[in-house]
């Protein structure tokens, strides 16, 4: 068997959904099974969750430091989602682009409006839906980290990024992992064989064409 790979610039793979509908748990399956895969880390205003590390999970900064990066340009994108500021920072996700990796971001609705406009082709958009709404409600109280007040704003933001479901490139509902992992899988796959992507093919068929 011969493989070959042809040379092409990274894309990027979006995962929006409201909270509770199991992205988290979609991600690190799909970066643990997908060398070719990395996650941008976000920056946030957000306090940490118990668990969640500093550089890990975000990049846990202050506001003023936020602001500040904001007028660096040290941002693709940010929004305020919950009263926090979140944000990509650009470097990072740029880099690794260019040396033809794939990054995931899980980001909302309006920083994917933000990367379309900027990013263009590079984005490939995936929105998933809950089975339900009482399920939803479900895993946030389940969860159990958020206080019931912050539990109950973030059941009435879900509906407003469901409304968003419609500017995404590829839905589905995550009724069970293993079907929504190879989902997500086919997706990538797909994405990654399309023609634009692969700059490296001209050369490669001109190759062929030599009778190599
Ligand atoms: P959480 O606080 O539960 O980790 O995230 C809250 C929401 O913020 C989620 O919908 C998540 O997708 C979104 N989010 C996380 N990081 C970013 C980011 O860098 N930019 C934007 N626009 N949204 C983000």
């Amino acid at each position: 068997m011969h493989f070959t790979t042809i040379a092409r610039r990274g894309l990027m793979l979006v995962l929006s959904s409201p909270s509770g509908a199991g992205k988290t748990t979609l991600s690190r399956r799909l970066l643990a099974e997908d060398e070719g895969l990395v996650m941008s880390v976000s920056a946030t205003t957000r306090k940490p969750r118990p668990g969640e590390i500093d550089g890990r999970d975000y990049l846990f900064v202050d506001e003023p430091r936020f602001v500040q990066m904001i007028g660096e340009g040290a941002f693709l994108e940010h929004a305020k989602v919950f009263g926090n500021y979140y944000g990509t920072p650009r470097s990072f996700v740029e880099s690794e682009l260019s040396i033809g990796r794939d990054v995931l971001f899980d980001i909302d609705w309006q920083g994917t409006q933000q990367l379309a406009q900027a990013m263009g082709e590079d984005l490939v958009r995936v929105f998933i839906l809950p089975p339900s709404m009482q399920e939803l409600a479900e895993r946030l109280r389940k969860r159990a980290q958020d206080s019931a007040a912050v539990v109950q704003m973030r059941m009435s933001k879900a509906a407003d990024e469901l409304s968003h479901w419609a500017e995404y490139d590829y839905v589905f509902v995550n009724d069970d992992v293993e079907v929504s992992l190879a989902r997500l899988k086919a997706i990538l796959l797909a994405e990654r064989l399309k023609r634009f992507r692969q700059h490296g093919l001209t050369q490669f068929v001109r190759h062929l064409l030599e009778g190599h």
